[in-house]
């Protein structure tokens, strides 16, 4: 997560006095930091992962999983003594909070030399270790972690051990307790605030998957339960809210309570992050489809695969204003926004796919290669104070739009004790608006401290955010690995990936479709070294990953370069992992090998408890946990079901 300042969170209503405030530090924290770290050059390209796990309590007796909310001291103890993870892995590990109290996420404890070939084979090592470490930190054992980006059975009565109710008043959630919220303060105050700005609980809406005895879209969800508890807020769901034929969650938890698989590279320089941002845009919503592991929500099966617009929906702290929608009855257009705030429409939310390239523009303004204008082709709107202000400290236009863009959301957490800050030295306020600005690319500035001399700090980072999180460590270790591999080779090759954005976001809708890995076609230059105009064609991931006629392909691509790069090492072994991380990509993206959504609901609709009703019922969600379990632990069985014969052999011989 971002930053977790110590102190009193202000509720939103005091909050939203300080918004101005957070927004003019920021910024001037933001613009020194430019002016410390625009000269660097020539930063290794260093790497980290972000694996995020559910602690899952299972009990054998009355076939039940449940998330666990009482292991989540586990942190302190983690956090207290980080240096005794030293030994567990090469770069170490590192443990932080996430949003629920069941999550932990986790990282190498320094970033590793993107360089070195050792760091590609030892990623997959430090998942282990990582994995291992919270095994033994787990007071009662039968709780386990597990990498599901998803829980099944979340917001469905009880799911939790020990047993909540929902009825907190942070979230006002229909469905799920605030027992799951990550106890530190910061986590229900964001909760309330976003539910307090929009005026209404947020309302996830999501394709209901429909089988032969599925309730039609004519009828009511029974499910969703009538209380008298939150006045104003318990009727929603039956004033327009909840949409038929939809899977309705009323929560943040829903979103930001599941997992998902991250990795930041550092460029040598401040221009080189652009262009590598930019050359990830469209690469974004194809590792969203590749990775698609949540095609369950709230008990039922969904007509899509993956977890982003569920995110997306579970943080929209946008009025109906803003939102251009009419708002619930009863309900004022402006939220609770500061009756002096000048609102404007707001087409996304602050989760959402990036809404506009960042140019491979140098510092001092020059176009550098590739990027047109008319690639930002879609409605990004600015604050424009933001903007003049950048624009009259020299950023060039395209960047002054980009941060102009972050600065239209107010800051949704304040702490009381953080409101004066040093700009010379702080970076809070402008974290606080650039870590709540979740999209599937950040863009992250070095600090104050990173001037071009002092390279122990860190550089100008690109993060890529929407893969979702796979059930073993060699999956996670692949797509990782593979990402930060293609933007090596990107970085070294200098292809030109540019698409109209607009494009970008239809890739980025079609990577929700269930079995969008293999049914659904995505924009792409195939064009890549030239620069003209885009020459875009609709491929299906299986042609963008291993090539086709028109396209040379992203592992070939890849592989080239690892060859280049390392194919005189010794280390026969390490360079032989990496291929077969690369087979793996391979075979997922030809739909050789189901995605783990895929897997997942061919498991639930086989199920002798299913009834084709689109219900997966507690029994159905043991079983399939414990399938997955033993995938995560390479049962031989399981993995030659998952993985097939061929790469299913691989694994188990390199994994036992
Ligand atoms: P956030 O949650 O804000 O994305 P984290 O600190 O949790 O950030 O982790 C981001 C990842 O970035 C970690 O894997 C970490 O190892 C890695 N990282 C740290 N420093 C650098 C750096 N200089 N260059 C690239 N990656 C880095
Ligand atoms: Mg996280
Ligand atoms: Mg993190
Ligand atoms: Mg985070
Ligand atoms: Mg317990
Ligand atoms: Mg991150």
């Amino acid at each position: 997560m971002g930053l977790l300042s110590l102190g009193t969170p202000l509720h939103w209503l005091e909050s939203r006095n300080h918004c101005e405030h957070v927004r003019d530090n920021g910024l001037e924290q933001l613009i020194k930091m430019f002016e410390a770290a625009s000269a660097r050059s020539d930063d290794p390209f260093l790497w980290g992962d972000e694996i995020e796990y559910m602690l899952l309590k299972v009990n054998d007796k009355d076939h039940s999983i449940k998330l666990a909310i009482d292991e989540d001291d586990m942190l302190e103890r983690l956090a207290e003594d980080g240096v005794s993870y030293r030994k567990a892995a090469d770069n170490d590990v590192s443990f932080h909070p996430e949003y629920g109290r069941y999550m932990i996420e986790a990282t190498p404890a320094t970033p590793y030399d993107g360089a070195s070939l050792k760091s590609y084979a030892y990623v997959e090592r430090n998942m282990e270790a990582r994995r291992k470490i919270v095994v033994g930190e787990v007071k009662d054992k039968s709780v386990v972690p597990m990498t599901y980006t998803s829980f099944p059975r979340m917001g469905v009565g009880l799911f939790t051990d020990p047993p909540a109710k929902a009825n907190g008043a942070a979230s006002m959630s229909l469905f799920l307790p605030d027992e799951i919220i990550n106890r530190h303060v910061r986590f229900p105050t964001l909760t309330a605030n976003i539910r307090r700005r929009r005026g209404s609980k947020v309302a996830i809406n999501i394709p209901l998957f429909k089988d032969s005895k599925t309730r039609s879209d004519s009828e009511v969800d029974l499910t969703i339960p009538h209380r008298q508890l939150y006045a104003g807020h318990d009727d929603e769901a039956f004033q327009g809210a909840a949409q038929p034929g939809s899977i309705y969650m009323d929560s943040m938890g829903f979103g930001m309570g599941s997992s998902c698989l991250q990795v930041t590279m550092q460029a040598p320089d401040v221009r080189r992050a652009r262009y590598l941002y930019d050359s990830l845009v469209n690469i974004a919503p194809l590792t969203l489809a590749l990775t698609a592991a949540a095609p369950i929500f709230r008990g039922f099966l969904a007509d899509q695969d993956v977890r982003w617009n569920v995110i997306s929906g579970a943080v929209d702290d946008r009025t109906p204003f803003e939102r251009s929608e009419p708002p619930l009855p009863g309900h004022s257009e402006r939220g609770n926004t500061r009756p002096d705030a000048n609102l404007q429409r707001i087409p996304k939310s602050r989760y959402d796919s990036v809404d506009q390239y960042l140019g491979d523009i140098d510092v001092s303004g020059e176009h550098y290669g590739f990027f047109k204008e008319d690639y930002n082709d879609i409605e990004s709107p600015i604050n424009d104070k933001v903007y003049s202000k950048l624009q009259s400290q020299g950023f060039d236009p395209i960047l002054a739009h980009h941060f102009a863009h972050l600065y239209i959301r107010d800051p949704i957490v304040i702490f009381n004790e953080r409101i004066d800050q040093n700009n010379d030295e702080e970076t809070d306020h402008f974290e606080n608006i650039q870590s709540t600005n979740w999209q599937s690319l950040r863009f992250k500035p070095p600090t104050q401290k990173a001037t071009p001399d002092n390279h122990s700090t860190p550089g100008w980072r690109v993060e890529l955010r929407p893969m979702e999180i796979s059930i073993t460590d060699f999956e996670n270790a692949a797509f990782a690995v593979f990402a930060v591999l293609l933007a090596s080779a990107i970085l070294k090759n200098n292809p030109n990936l540019y698409i109209p954005i607009s494009l970008v976001d239809e890739n980025m809708k079609s990577a929700h479709r269930v079995n969008a890995y293999t049914e659904q076609k995505f924009h792409m230059r195939t064009n890549i070294f030239e620069k003209g105009s885009a020459i875009v064609e609709e491929l299906t991931l299986g042609q963008i990953f291993n090539g086709t006629d028109s396209f040379a392909g992203l592992i070939p691509l890849v592989e080239t370069f690892v060859d280049d790069t390392f194919g005189k090492t010794e280390n026969v072994d390490e360079l032989a992992q990496i291929k077969t991380y690369l087979k793996f990509i391979s075979f997922r993206s030809a739909g050789k090998i189901p995605s783990t959504a895929a897997f997942i609901r061919n498991f639930v609709v086989s199920h002798e408890d299913y009834k084709h009703d689109s219900v997966v019922s507690d029994l159905i969600t043991y079983d399939l946990t414990k399938k997955l379990y033993l995938l995560g632990q390479y049962d031989h069985d399981t993995v030659k079901e998952f993985f097939g014969e061929e790469l299913g052999q691989d694994l188990i011989e390199s994994h036992h």
